[in-house]
């Protein structure tokens, strides 16, 4: 990223900030602060919290929220676990949060596995890491001594994942929308950056008709199974734009079963997401998806001239797509303090949207970044995640420099969403 400037107003913050003997205090703070942030991030690891099942986790996380002084400390109607870092007054409204749930069922996680400085367990990064990064920068703001002019709402924030469809995040900005901020941590690393909010849509798709005999039924009759697969095989050849980056997965397809097996099935069902940076692309996208599926029964029944193949949809799935300049002064600030605390500062990027909480700030216009990715494959998802702990302290360091430029520090550095 060496052609990406940072306007002067921006880099002038930053430089002011980082020259304060608090904030270098602080930074130190994080560095000694290593044991004990592994030691709680393997604690919440121990909670398990499949997506609908955060109430543990999030009682545990508001523990440690109250131990660190915070007031105001709940988990809200929504299985948000909350503490507010309260600001003096003069300065924005701003959320920190890591999400609570990991996509494996209850039982996952029988231990910690420790070898060579590597962490092995099931959602030991994604995202209790994210969980513990928040704790260990909340100590090194306390640590500095230094007041926010702004408020901070750190969260533990349920139903990021799968079916839960960054749904823990969209009620808590319901909820609060005064927030003018928000900074999201969702894996262990400070080189990735996600600023635009990829838009996600997840239908399932019905086929409809009578259903008979394989044989004696032939002819008399339309097939669903067949308008579902003539569906299937009109969005296969859809060509879609790279930039803004746009994709398509027909990811389920189901009908029929063993007893039926020379039967003409009564219902199809395919299930289907598509994704894209842009709103305009993403509803485009739908459009031609879903006359596709008419056009599929339509020739369906045609090809017979009996029986209208009928269909219906069910939505998983709706989360809209939003644009942010890659130079708000957010995205400026979030590139600094990812330059400033990573390893190699060559290695920080901007990702190509993604589908995290901060897709959800960005598509009510509200200035927001997702911070935690970079380079090491971490097996997020698999049974098989891992942590190296080397350069932990990066990242709530990182987070610590986000929670200071975002809330401003009262009556000396000004937001740098003002
Ligand atoms: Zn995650």
């Amino acid at each position: 990223m060496g052609d990406y400037q940072v306007s002067e107003k921006i880099r002038e913050k930053f430089e002011q900030l980082i020259a304060m003997d608090e904030v270098q205090k602080a930074l130190r703070f994080i560095e000694e602060d290593v044991p004990r942030s592994i030691d709680e991030q393997k604690k919440l690891t121990l909670i398990e919290a499949p997506t609908f099942y955060e109430d543990e986790r999030a009682a545990a996380y508001c523990d440690y929220l109250r131990d660190l002084g915070l007031e105001d400390v709940h988990v809200d109607e929504y299985k948000n676990a909350i503490g507010l870092w309260r600001g003096t007054g003069n300065g924005p409204k701003i959320m920190i949060e890591a999400h609570l749930d990991t996509v494996f069922p209850k039982g996952s996680v029988k231990e910690i596995r420790e070898e060579n400085g590597v962490l092995y367990a099931p959602g030991i990064v994604d995202d209790t890491r994210g969980l513990a990064i928040l704790l260990s920068a909340l100590r090194g703001l306390k640590e500095s001594r230094l007041k926010t002019a702004g408020d901070i709402y750190f969260v533990g924030t349920a139903r990021e994942e799968g079916m839960g469809a960054l749904g823990g995040m969209e009620d808590f900005l319901n909820a609060h929308p005064e927030l003018d901020g928000t900074v999201s941590v969702d894996g262990a690393w400070t080189e990735g950056i996600t600023y635009e909010a990829t838009g996600i849509q997840t239908f399932a798709v019905n086929f409809y008709g009578i259903g008979g005999h394989a044989y004696g039924a032939f002819g008399k009759m339309a097939n669903p199974l067949h308008a579902a697969a003539r569906a299937v095989a009109k969005i296969a050849d859809f060509q879609v734009p790279d930039n803004p980056r746009t994709t398509f997965c027909v990811s389920n397809f189901h009908a029929g079963n063993d007893a039926g097996i020379h039967a003409i099935v009564p219902k199809a069902t395919i299930k289907f997401n598509f994704r894209s940076n842009s709103e305009e692309e993403l509803m485009k996208l739908k459009d031609r998806i879903f006359t596709a599926i008419q056009e599929a029964c339509d020739e369906e029944t045609a090809r017979w001239g009996k029986d209208t193949i009928t269909w219906d949809s069910e939505q998983f799935c709706d989360i809209h797509a939003g644009n942010q300049d890659i130079h708000a002064p957010i995205v400026e600030a979030t590139y600094l303090a990812a330059c400033y605390t990573s390893e190699d500062p060559g290695k920080v990027y901007f990702a190509q949207g993604g589908s995290v909480n901060g897709n959800r700030s960005v598509a009510k216009g509200i200035p927001a970044v997702t911070l935690g990715g970079g380079h090491v494959d971490t097996k997020c998802h698999t049974l098989d995640e891992l942590y190296p702990m080397e350069g932990s302290f990066r990242s709530p360091q990182e987070v610590l420099l986000m929670a200071l430029l975002t809330a401003g520090v009262d009556g000396k550095i000004e937001s740098v969403l003002r």
